[in-house]
């Protein structure tokens, strides 16, 4: 299960030594350029904003509510703190996070810079002051070298550094280069000098602080001190120098770069009081330095749902904010491999190890060309980056884009990715992404408790395992891992067995799927473990056996690339094969009696029939894309064995990062998903919308034109009144609406059978007088609904009146959580309109959807905060947990049609349950305090015409205005001349062109305290 341990990575230096690819290219070292940290642009004009003692650059004067939300990330960064920040779509909230974590970053560096330029002047005031005791440390060890006293004064200081340096010589091991040349200011490199022990490569320190003088000691010129300084020509021998001779200017930055054994020295000294020269300010300084200086400066974790919604956020970061700084952008091999496209092959990760194992791939030897390109570097072009764009450089340069952006990653200071890269440990340790100290920030994360269950949680085959079985038996017959290969068909095979057997019992069945659960509690897990002979002790040799196969793998690919000779594929395990094993393991270890986690699981076996199955290759190895006529029923028998805890895997990532942030449009109730999750926040915000409201209209219709309420439940959406009114009421409010308009509901099913319906009763004709009609394409299939999309928006630009909105625009059907409902943008005349058909409850007779609510329910009894599961918290009940999830996916529609301040557009809730109180506490706040309800459509409608009118009336007056200063009365008519020109005509006088100034930076400072709680 775990890619990385068999992936080749370019850059990974641990796995090279223990065996790894050799033919890895080198690791791209960071440039000069590369260390420049967090720098701002000109090109960019920002206003500088002083939040929690962070100076903010926002590009410009940011609204309150991203004011609010800059504000809780920098307190909550400041405190490592976890954040939640719920704040509407379209509301500048990428924007606010992007600059307050920049911000708080940058800032952090200066912090460090300031803490260790008063440290170093604190040694040094101690140096000064204290010669004698220090002489006499040196001297102690002195004695062991024979080197002569230095008779002056100058020298007694050279003792006192030559003390300190030799007390710290010892320790220097503790040198961490990688950090000091991480937050070193790369212009004012010193190098130690010549007389460095030859037995030591000569090393290049970074100078401290850029102010740190030629003369070795300021505190000591300052009138305080006394004002002695040493030059760069004094010289001392260095402790076991061969030969001796270092100047005092580098012992002295030797000093305060191996810092913490001096800093150590004077704290110990500090204990029989403050020493001579030093102040207990000092000395706190010192304490400060210590506890701090060695904290690296925290990487930038940002995640998103989609890829899509990731490159918006870095399109963000390089159009609208002055930060530039190394970023990178995780992605898989599918999408960045260069031989994907040509080869048509669709398991890309399987090709890709097996092209290194055999004649290897040409990209991939020229990685590290294609890393260090210069446009990729700090100042370059493309120091921001995307995938496209490290593909379409990886073509130009010949270089892997796969593991040139792996590469990239390592020295970033921000990297962003989809976020199950963060959230799914094995997607993690495969692409190398390593939480600890981090900055986690979370975008889109209504999502987040779903997608930790599934991390959690594990799906697998009796194919799959067949498959693995079968690998196995290819690979003992070779007499390769007998007895690890051995064990591992032979679990599989056991398992697969189990899931065919015919006494199974299921309790569960719809028309495609059976279903038999292990739901009640641990032990009940625990007797169909111990059935299945899946032992703690047998899972344990499974696991030895796992990690004996992969580092056998390793070997023998190290050994392959020593002797150029082809690896092939049948003396080893498929990628699949592996990772299979490793995620089985990883969900046993969490599920097996006496985890911390078992009672979180629950085990499932099902059997369902299907026709074409993605994953069923005979070799697990390449694959041409299946035509229709090889697809063929089959029945797949699967074992789950599912977390109903996103805690399992969301609390790993809350203990490892510094910060971890979650900012969505819909995650209200926030106190429920923070004990959902299993982690503590500290801070909750919920911001308002940035949008005037009298911009948008957001009404519950409880009537359709039949005056009946409008319901849409279960045992109402087949009633041929219910569909006719909900028909009726489309249309009508699609004949108002101008532009765009967008109808969410429930399901698919009930989409068809209400176009079905309005077929027959003229609704759809209807419907198609004011509307072009569309429909999401089910299946989830990109490509179809790339095209759908494509239509709409091309529809809508034709239909686009030249004076104002299209009376007939489109209209386009989707369901809640699918591809419309979250993460598109529907701004402007793409939706002036969102209509909202019943409440998306999750499927009441789901297995899962069962399961979760029983567990939920048997957590949030009080007796459950406290039953030694290690739950700190209790749970909401099932059936809270059940109305959250629907009210989530509904609020994520409802902010479609406003995506910024100047949008505007209507939400029509045609649905007699929003006026429930309950539920309507449930709408997202920015929504439910201007709600208006109507029980009379006629009324309703009458408003909403209204609205319209008042709306695009507005927009023609702006129009108007903005034409009147685009286009300034014409000059009055020149005076005719008095004689008729002779000569040559006189040329064409041209308009010249004149550059329009830069924008001006504007400074203005807002000062918003740690404490301020903005909005
Ligand atoms: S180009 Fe494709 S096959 Fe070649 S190394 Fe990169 S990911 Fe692998």
């Amino acid at each position: 299960m775990e890619p990385t341990k068999g992936s080749p990575s370019p850059v990974d230096r641990s796995s090279a030594a223990a065996g790894g690819y050799t033919k890895r290219p080198a690791v791209a070292k960071p440039s000069q350029s590369d260390a420049a940290g967090i720098r701002l642009t000109e090109t960019v004009p920002y206003h500088e904003l002083y939040i929690g003692g962070v100076q903010v650059h926002f590009p410009f004067q940011p609204y309150p509510s991203q004011l609010g939300m800059m504000n809780h990330m920098i307190r909550a960064l400041n405190r490592k703190q976890n954040v939640m920040i719920e704040s509407p779509t379209g509301s500048g909230k990428s924007l606010a996070l992007l600059c307050a974590s920049l911000a708080w970053s940058r800032n952090f560096t200066s912090k460090q810079r300031q803490l260790r330029a008063n440290m170093e002047a604190v040694i040094r005031k101690y140096c000064r002051h204290n010669q004698a005791a220090i002489a006499r440390l040196h001297d102690a060890s002195r004695l062991k070298d024979d080197r002569p006293a230095s008779p002056n004064k100058d020298s007694d200081l050279e003792i006192v550094i030559d003390g300190l340096a030799a007390s710290i010589e010892l320790e220097e091991h503790v040198l961490s280069d990688d950090e000091d040349d991480a937050d070193a200011d790369p212009a004012t490199p010193v190098a130690v000098p010549s007389g460095t022990p030859s037995s030591q490569p000569e090393r290049t320190v970074a100078s401290p602080t850029p102010s740190t003088p030629a003369s070795y000691c300021t505190a000591c010129t300052s009138p305080a001190c006394g004002g002695t300084t040493a030059t760069t020509s004094n010289v001392v021998q260095q402790k076991g120098a061969q030969p001796a001779a270092v100047s005092l200017e580098s012992l002295v930055l030797m000093a305060v770069t191996i810092w913490k054994p001096t800093v150590d020295h004077i704290l110990r000294a500090a204990n029989a009081g403050v020493p001579a020269g030093l102040t207990s300010a000092d000395i706190e300084v010192l304490k400060e330095a210590r506890e701090n200086l060695d904290v690296p400066k925290p990487r930038i974790y940002f995640g998103s749902r989609t890829h899509r919604q990731v490159a918006q956020l870095v399109d963000e970061l390089r159009r609208k904010t002055p930060y530039r700084l190394r970023t990178a952008m995780l992605g898989s091999r599918s999408q960045t491999c260069l031989l994907n496209e040509a080869s048509e092959v669709d398991a890309v990760d399987e090709m890709c190890r097996d092209l290194l194992d055999s004649s290897g791939c040409s990209f991939f030897s020229r990685t590290q060309k294609l890393a260090g390109s210069h446009h990729l570097q700090a100042g370059g072009e493309l120091e921001i980056w995307d995938l496209e764009d490290i593909v379409e450089l990886g073509r130009k340069v010949g270089g892997c884009p796969y593991y040139a952006a792996r590469s990239l990653a390592e020295s970033a200071e921000l990297t962003f990715c989809p976020y199950n890269y963060i959230v799914d440990p094995s997607i993690r340790s495969a692409v190398g992404v390593n939480l600890h100290n981090s900055i986690v920030i979370l975008d889109e994360a209504h999502n987040i408790e779903g997608v930790a269950r599934e991390a959690g949680s594990l799906e697998i085959t009796d194919l799959q395992l067949v498959r693995m079985a079968k690998e196995c038996a290819k690979i003992i017959e070779l007499m390769i891992m007998v007895r690890q290969h051995t064990l591992v068909m032979s679990v599989a095979q056991t398992l697969a067995d189990w899931l065919r057997s015919s006494d199974m019992v299921y309790e569960f069945s719809d028309h495609e799927k059976q279903t038999a659960v292990w739901p009640n509690d641990g032990a009940s897990l625990g007797e169909l473990l111990d059935s299945l002979s899946l032992t703690p002790a047998l899972i344990a040799a499974l696991d030895r056996a796992y990690v004996e196969i992969d580092a056998d793998i390793k070997s023998r690919r190290a050994e392959k690339n020593r002797t150029v000779l082809d690896l092939e594929p049948d003396v080893q395990l498929s990628l699949g094969a592996m990772r299979n094993v490793q995620r089985l393991l990883w969900v046993l270890k969490c599920a097996m009696p006496g985890s911390k986690y078992s009672g979180d699981y629950r085990a499932a076996a099902s059997r369902a029939a299907v026709r074409a199955l993605p994953d069923a290759r005979p070799s697990g190895r390449r694959r041409r894309p299946s035509s229709r006529s090889s697809e063929q029923a089959m029945v797949v028998n699967t074992l789950a064995l599912w977390s109903m805890n996103p805690g399992v895997v969301f609390s790993e990532i809350a203990e490892e990062a510094r910060s971890v942030v979650l900012t969505s449009g819909t995650l209200s109730p926030v106190g429920s998903y923070a004990s959902e999750l299993q982690a503590e926040f500290a801070s909750t915000l919920e911001a308002n919308h940035v949008i005037d409201p009298q911009r948008f209209m957001a009404m519950v219709v409880e009537c359709g034109p039949s005056g009946q309420p409008v319901v849409a439940k279960h045992s109402t959406v087949s009633l041929m009144s219910f569909q006719d009114d909900v028909g009726a009421a489309v249309v009508a409010i699609a004949a108002q609406s101008p532009d765009g308009m967008l109808v969410f509901a429930p399901s698919y099913a009930l989409l068809s059978s209400l176009f079905a319906r309005w077929e027959t009763t003229g609704h759809m004709d209807a419907l198609k007088q004011s509307k072009e009609v569309f429909l999401e394409p089910p299946g989830g299939s990109s490509d179809a609904f790339a095209k759908m999309m494509t239509r709409f928006q091309e529809t809508l630009a034709r239909k686009q009146g030249e004076q104002g909105p299209a009376t007939r625009g489109a209209v386009l059907f989707a369901v809640y959580r699918g591809k419309v409902s979250e993460g598109i943008d529907f701004a402007d005349q793409l939706c002036r309109t969102v209509v909202n058909i019943g409440i998306p409850y999750p499927a009441f007779k789901d297995v899962q959807v069962i399961l979760k609510r029983e567990y939920n329910d048997s957590r949030s009894r009080p007796a459950a905060a406290d039953d030694g599961t290690g739950h700190a918290e209790r749970l909401v009940s099932g059936g809270e947990w059940y109305e959250t999830q629907a009210f989530r996916a509904l609020n994520q529609a409802l902010g479609r049609c406003l995506r910024h301040k100047d949008d505007w557009g209507a939400i029509v809730m045609l649905e007699a349950r929003f006026a429930i109180p309950r539920n309507a506490a449930r709408l997202s706040k920015w929504i439910r305090s201007y709600i208006r309800e109507y029980d009379s459509f006629d009324d309703a409608m009458r408003n909403l015409r209204g609205f319209y009118a008042t709306r695009i009336a507005s927009d023609k007056a702006a129009l108007a205005s903005v034409k009147q200063v685009a286009d300034p009365p014409a000059d009055p008519p020149a005076e005719p001349p008095a004689d008729p020109p002779t000569g040559p005509p006189a040329k064409r006088r041209t308009r010249q062109r004149v550059k329009p100034p830069a924008k001006p930076r504007t400074t203005t400072s807002i000062y918003i305290s740690d404490d301020d709680d903005f909005v």
